[in-house]
């Protein structure tokens, strides 16, 4: 392919999240005169750093910062709005890049297959998640106004977040960039219990340290759980860094148990050994499952190769996906190696470039100026396309 008088390899990443950032970064640390397109559905990049993490986090999704600088560079092009099967086919993708590395995460709630999770009391934590967020496909959130039971159903990192957020105060709210209905909506609820259940006990739990702790510290919710449960250990057999990681979430469990009931509005029980086998009307008024996620299908052979949760499953922190998406990056250098350059017509002429998201991002940095936030996320398909295009 001839660009600026230069033959190079085309290489199409689907899905411009954390783990396809990072694939690219890897690339280009060897190679910069790839041509890179960053593909996706979405007039946004950056995934699930904007759609999954969780709106107090600023602190995680700074990581935003490092993908921006890739996005600069002249031969690093975002091509977002482009859904695969609705605008391009992945055949066509496999025909027209050298390679295509596939980053599409994991955007479905995993079910717990049980009686009564169809009632409508009963939301995923993605769907959940991605109201807060402003996914513009997710705007219609629970109604919280008669909320005052919560289940958080499964004992990973992704159950905290939705407690702390239903947990916390406006206040402590104010410098996250959550939508600000679902903030209205929350701070208005008359939430005064929330209960997160884990099937097993609390030496199994996959909290890390930190995210546990936080949960000791909220202004209006007193993290609760019975002395009973903690009196086991870490389990011996674990790895060491997972042993160490458990033990010290037994302890700051017990450091829960210093808490008085009634301390504070919100009562945040940790509940263990109690796997779900049906879920009535009744019990609570809204239950959220955070117990994993399941991909679409994709594409193999010759030249596709996948990176992120994609790859590996719904696991593992964005630190995570940057080692594993650069060691995919040398294994797909080591296989472009010496092979003959494909050539043709620019397979996605249309789409919402680097510039169009920019613009978006403006608009949302002065939206969330004018409140004291972060920014203030732009919901609506429409108005997402018009802004990128800059009506
Ligand atoms: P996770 O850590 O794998 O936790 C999933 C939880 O769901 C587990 O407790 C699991 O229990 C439970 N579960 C699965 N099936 C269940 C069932 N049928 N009934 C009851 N419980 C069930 O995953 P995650 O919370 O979705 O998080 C995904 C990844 O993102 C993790 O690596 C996490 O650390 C990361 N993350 C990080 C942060 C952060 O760093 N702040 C925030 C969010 C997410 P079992 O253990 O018994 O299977």
């Amino acid at each position: 392919m001839l660009i600026d008088g230069a033959m190079t390899y085309r290489v199409a990443i689907v899905g411009a999240g954390p783990s396809g950032f990072y694939a690219a970064d890897g690339l280009l640390r060897e190679r910069p005169d790839l041509r890179i397109d960053l593909i996706d559905r979405l007039p946004t990049p950056f995934g699930l750093v904007r759609a999954g993490v969780a709106p107090d986090h600023q602190g995680t999704k700074a990581v935003i910062r490092q993908f921006e600088r890739l996005l600069a560079q002249p031969d690093v092009r975002f091509a977002g709005n482009v859904e695969i099967g609705r605008d391009v086919s992945w055949e066509e993708l496999q025909q027209d890049y050298d390679v295509v590395i596939v980053a599409t995460g994991m955007v479905i709630d995993r079910k717990l297959g049980v009686p009564g999770e169809e009632l409508p009391f009963v939301w995923g934590s993605w769907r959940f998640v991605a109201w807060l967020n402003g996914h513009p496909d997710f705007r219609q959130g629970p109604d919280l106004s008669q909320v005052k039971r919560v289940a958080v159903i499964g004992n990973g990192n992704v159950a905290l977040d939705v407690a702390r957020v239903l947990a916390k105060s406006a206040d402590e709210m104010a410098k996250s960039d959550i939508v600000p209905d679902a903030g209205a909506a929350i701070a208005a609820a008359p939430i005064s219990e929330i209960h997160v259940i884990g099937r097993r006990g609390p030496e199994q739990a996959s909290f890390t340290n930190n995210e546990l702790a936080e949960m000791g510290r909220l202004a209006r919710a007193a993290a609760l759980v019975d002395p009973a449960v903690l009196n086991v250990a870490a389990p011996a057999g674990d790895p060491t860094p997972e042993r160490l990681r458990k033990a010290k979430n037994l302890e700051i469990l017990k450091g829960f148990t210093n808490n008085k009931p009634g301390s504070k509005p919100i009562a945040l029980h940790f509940v263990f050994n109690t796997p779900i086998q049906a879920i009535k009307a009744g019990e609570f008024d809204l239950v959220i499952t955070c117990i994993g996620y399941a991909g679409e299908p994709y594409p193999t052979g010759e030249g596709v190769f996948a990176v992120g949760w994609a790859k590996r499953g719904p696991t593992g922190t964005i630190p995570t996906s940057r080692g594993e998406s650069h060691a995919v990056a040398r294994q797909v250098l080591a296989w472009l190696k010496d092979r003959d350059l494909k050539s043709g017509p620019d397979p996605i002429p249309q789409a919402v470039d680097a510039a169009g998201w920019h613009r978006i991002d403006k608009a949302e940095i002065a939206a969330g100026a004018k409140a004291g936030r972060p920014r203030v996320k732009l919901t609506d398909w429409q108005k997402l396309l018009e802004v990128a295009q800059g009506h």
